[in-house]
C-alpha cells in the first residue's frame, strides 16, 4: 500500500514542485492550501505533469476543523509543511499576520498531528536564520542570529517549537533551510506566481525581460565581492523539491529526533552573474541599472552542503543557466 503524505501549501511555488516529485516517487498526496498565493489551476497543472490526481482541501492551516477532517480520514505517514507567508518586506509591515500564519499555523498543525499520532514532519525553514555571516559558506552549526524581520523571527520560532516539542513527544522532524529557490518546472506548467511587483531578483528579471517592468535595479555594486554585487546560493526549485522526498524517507530511519539540513547548491553567484547567465542562455539583453543598496541585504551567503549531500544523498543537479532558462520559459508561458 502506498504511503499518504499531507502537504500544506502544496499549490504554492515550492509545494507544487514537491507534490510532483512525491507522486513520481510513489507517494499518495493530500494537499491543504488556502490559495492565498496560488490558484486551483495549479492542481490541474500538477496532475498534467504527474498523470496522477490528488485530493485538495481549500482551507487555512489555522482552520482546525479542516485539519481534523483530513487527519480523521487519512492515516498520514508524514506531513510536509510549506503553508506560510514568505515576504520579508511585507512581514515588517504586518508582523502579527506573520506570527499568526507562520507560527500559529505550525502550532495548529502540531496539535492535530499529536492527537492523531502522526509523528514525521518536514519543515520549510530558511537560510535567513543565519543572518549576516562573516565567512560563508554556512554550515548547519553556524549560529542562528536574531532575525531582522518578523518573517525571519517566525522561522526561528518555528524551528525552536519543533525542536522543543520533539524533546517531549514521540516525534521526528527535519528542518530544511532553503537558500534562494528560483526557476520553474522544465515543462513550464508550474512555477512562481509573484503577487504584484516582485521583491525577488529572478521574477523581477523575467518580468523586465517580458516588458512588464521597465528596468531592473541592481541593489548596490559596492559590496566586498568580485563584481561588487551581493552573492546568494540560487537553487533550482525542482532540486529543492527532490530534497523533500529524500528528507521524508530519511525522517523515518534517523536516530535523532530533529535534524537540520542546508539545501543549496553550495555555489554563490553575484547579481551580475545571474543577469549574465539569464542573458546568455536566453539570448537577450536585459534592461538594468545599478542603484543604491537595499536596506537589510546580506553581502554574501551560500551553503555548505556536505551534510545534505552525504546524509540525505541529495545533490543539486541544475545549474544557474538551467534555472534562468526555465524561469524565462515559465514567464513566457504566463498569461497564455
Ligand atoms: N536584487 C536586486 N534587484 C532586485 C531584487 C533583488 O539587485 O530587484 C538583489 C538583492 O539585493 C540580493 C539578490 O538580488 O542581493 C537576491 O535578492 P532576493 O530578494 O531575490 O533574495 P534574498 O535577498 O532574500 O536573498
Amino acid at each position: 500500500m502506498s504511503k499518504t503524505i499531507l502537504v500544506t501549501g502544496g499549490l504554492g511555488y515550492i509545494g507544487s514542485h514537491t507534490v510532483v516529485e512525491l507522486q513520481a516517487a510513489g507517494y499518495d498526496v493530500v494537499v491543504i492550501d488556502n490559495l492565498n498565493n496560488s490558484s486551483q489551476e495549479v492542481k490541474t497543472r500538477i496532475e498534467e505533469i504527474s498523470g496522477q490526481s490528488f485530493e485538495l482541501t481549500v482551507a487555512d492551516v489555522n482552520d482546525n476543523a479542516a485539519l481534523e477532517e483530513l487527519f480523521a480520514k487519512y492515516n498520514f505517514e508524514g506531513v510536509i509543511h510549506f503553508a506560510a507567508h514568505k515576504a520579508v518586506g511585507e512581514s515588517v509591515d504586518y508582523p502579527v499576520m506573520y506570527y499568526q500564519n507562520n507560527v500559529s499555523g505550525l502550532i495548529s498543525l502540531l496539535g492535530v498531528m499529536e492527537k492523531h499520532a502522526v509523528s514525521n514532519l518536514i519543515f520549510s525553514s530558511s537560510c535567513t536564520v543565519y543572518g549576516e555571516t562573516k565567512n560563508p559558506p554556512v554550515t548547519e552549526q553556524t549560529p542562528i542570529q536574531k532575525a531582522e524581520s518578523p518573517y525571519g523571527t517566525s522561522k526561528i520560532l518555528c524551528e525552536e517549537i519543533i525542536t522543543d516539542y520533539a524533546k517531549h513527544k514521540d516525534f521526528k522532524s527535519i528542518l530544511l533551510r532553503y537558500f534562494n529557490p528560483v526557476g520553474a518546472h522544465p515543462s513550464s506548467k508550474i512555477g512562481e506566481l509573484p503577487l504584484g511587483v516582485p521583491n525577488n531578483l529572478v521574477p523581477y528579471i523575467t518580468q523586465t525581460a517580458a516588458g512588464i517592468r521597465e528596468q531592473l535595479t541592481v541593489f548596490g555594486d559596492d559590496y566586498n565581492t568580485e563584481d561588487g554585487t551581493c552573492i546568494r546560493d540560487y537553487i533550482h526549485v525542482l532540486d529543492l523539491a527532490k530534497a523533500h522526498v529524500k528528507a521524508l524517507s530519511y525522517c523515518d530511519k534517523m536516530a535523532e529526533r530533529v535534524d537540520v539540513f542546508n539545501v543549496g547548491t553550495g555555489n554563490g553567484n553575484t547579481v551580475l552573474e545571474v543577469i549574465r547567465a539569464f542573458e546568455t542562455v536566453n539570448n537577450l539583453k536585459l534592461n538594468y541599472k545599478i542603484g543604491p543598496r537595499r536596506g537589510g541585504d546580506i553581502e554574501k551567503i551560500f551553503a555548505e552542503t556536505t551534510k545534505v549531500n552525504d546524509v540525505l544523498g541529495w545533490t543539486a543537479q541544475y545549474d544557474i543557466k538551467d534555472m534562468m532558462q526555465h524561469a524565462w520559459a515559465w514567464q513566457q508561458g504566463l498569461g497564455e
